[in-house]
């Protein structure tokens, strides 16, 4: 039997970083009547669930940080343990326990055009009733995990690196690390020194660049983080960055700054590479032949050390099949292991089909996942024509290729809270919807700019594309500058008013 729905005039989706934005700019404005839903048993998102050995941002925490809540982070780039005690910090602060139901999976969201309700169903059989709702169920939130033939006879453990089992002991073991993006870079210098054998299955060579990280002593940490010192290195920080947006979007002006950028770092990887890998064959296999940052690039100075360890192999061939005692190599090794890690990432934009978690049902029955598969198309990343007051936070073509992601967060958050605000006050307005002409406009721009960066153009598969080679979905194309200036203000005009 279905429960009755329970009616909030919010339901914020998700406990990661933008759910908590969200709940802190709504309380902000005195708006309440929220509730949190999360399908995990905790709260926290991101750094909740990724706990895998080595885990930690590798955005300067001076940036990747949320700019009115300032954290006394031990080091440059954070561990987890940090980040997830910087969200609880967040959390108890702002007292958002109290207005979180977890182990509440959304399944469904349905919007009645009769009384400009969303109807949310949850998979344990709980409904809601919202008037908005603020999605921010993630990106980086689904593991993605390869179909390789023979998984299911693996004798041994086998677990994505977001879902690390810690009951597995991995000391003195023989571990298979499937993939060789921003995950296993992190994980294989965490373990190398604690396992018999690493062996490493590599997919695509990343770009891997040097990266200055320290500890901070007492003394620094205290001036770091008194305000006027912590403002101006987080606008440092933001400068440094934003500078290497010029690297990732082709201006004509930037061609020749572009091309000096890559010959540093192609120079500086071939110096490392040499330095760490004896074998000219994976060494040649390392060095990239895609534009530098059409794939995420990976800051680190352990990864390349860790390979060279002597009880660490790194196969190029490609996997044959998983074994009940390993993997079968495509050239015909079989190698023993007790544990195989997926190092895989997560769906993202490489399966459209599972952008979205849930199903989303708007203006005559649309449906938001199947329009999604043919275009992701969305008014700056956060409203959806035909969708009234539905808000999505890291929507399509939102994601930061150069810089923290919390900075563009920051902006949807404060974008869908001011657009709430501005319904609320004119009584006679039930709901907005923006208006499909506006999307059509937005959307063509966006694809003529999408042309000019690296993303689109330089030359490798990634989960920022459609299905991993069609067009850029997760970034956008826009300076974290002019993301900001350009979602700074809700005009009313850009929407019909729903009475
Ligand atoms: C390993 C890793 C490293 C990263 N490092 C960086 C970095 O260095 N710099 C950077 O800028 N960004 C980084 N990111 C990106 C990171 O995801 C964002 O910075 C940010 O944490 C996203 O926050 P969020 O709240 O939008 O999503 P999330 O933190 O993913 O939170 C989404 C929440 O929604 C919940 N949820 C999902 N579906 C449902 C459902 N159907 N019903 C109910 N709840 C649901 C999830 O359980 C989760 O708690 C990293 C991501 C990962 C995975």
């Amino acid at each position: 039997m279905k429960k009755d729905a329970q009616y909030f005039e919010t339901v914020i989706i998700g406990t990661g970083f933008s759910g908590l934005l969200a709940t802190i700019r709504l309380q902000k404005k005195n708006c309440n009547d929220f509730v949190l839903l999360e399908r995990g048993s905790d709260m926290g998102g991101t750094w909740q669930v990724n706990s895998y050995p080595g885990a930690e941002v590798d955005i300067p925490t001076g940036l990747y940080s949320i700019s009115f809540i300032p954290y006394k982070f031990k080091k440059t780039y954070a561990p987890q343990s940090e980040l997830i005690a910087y969200t609880n910090y967040i959390i108890d602060r702002f007292d958002i326990r109290k207005h979180t139901r977890t182990n509440q999976e959304v399944t469904k969201l349905t919007y009645d055009e009769s009384t400009h309700l969303w109807h949310v169903e949850v998979a344990s059989g709980e409904r809601y009733t919202a008037r908005f709702i603020i999605d921010s169920s993630g990106v980086l939130a689904n593991p993605k995990i390869p179909d390789i033939k023979g998984a299911d006879s693996f004798q041994g453990a086998k677990f994505h690196t977001a879902q690390w089992d810690h009951t597995v002991p991995y000391k003195g073991k023989r571990v298979g690390i499937i993939g060789s993006g921003c995950s296993a870079a992190q994980v294989v210098p965490a373990i190398a020194s604690h396992v018999d054998r690493l062996t490493v299955f590599m997919g695509t060579p990343e770009w891997i660049i040097p990266r200055s990280d320290r500890t901070y002593s007492a003394t620094e940490r205290f001036i770091i983080n008194l305000p006027v010192v912590r403002h101006i290195n987080r606008f440092i920080i933001f400068v440094s960055h934003e500078v290497k947006f010029i690297g990732f979007r082709r201006y004509p002006f930037t061609l020749k700054i572009r091309a000096f950028i890559k010959s540093l770092y192609k120079k500086s990887l071939k110096k490392n590479l040499k330095k760490y890998i004896d074998d000219d064959n994976l060494r040649r296999y390392m060095m990239p032949e895609y534009e530098l940052g059409s794939r995420r690039v990976i800051p680190t100075n352990s990864y390349l050390p860790a390979l060279s360890r002597d009880n660490v192999d790194v196969d190029i061939s490609g996997i044959e099949t998983i074994t009940p005692t390993g993997i079968r190599t495509k050239d015909g090794k079989d190698i023993e292991l007790d544990i195989i890690v997926y190092a895989t990432g997560f769906f993202a934009y490489s399966n459209m089909k599972k952008m979205l978690p849930f199903q989303v049902y708007g203006i005559g029955g649309r449906n938001l996942n199947t329009e999604w598969e043919e275009e992701a198309a969305s008014y700056k990343g956060i409203t959806i024509s035909g969708y009234p007051n539905y808000f999505k936070i890291n929507g399509p073509n939102t994601g930061s290729g150069h810089s923290s992601q919390l900075c563009y967060m920051e902006v949807m958050v404060k974008y869908a809270v001011q657009a709430i605000c501005a319904i609320k006050q004119d009584k006679s307005i039930k709901a907005i919807d923006v208006k499909s002409d506006v999307q059509k406009a937005y959307v063509t721009k966006l694809k003529k700019n999408l042309k000019l960066t690296v993303w689109q153009t330089g030359g490798s598969k990634s989960f920022y594309r459609k299905n991993m080679t069609g067009e850029v979905v997760g970034l956008s194309p826009e300076s974290v500058v002019h993301f900001i200036f350009s979602r700074k203000w809700v005009h009313l005009r850009d929407y019909h008013l729903l009475k």
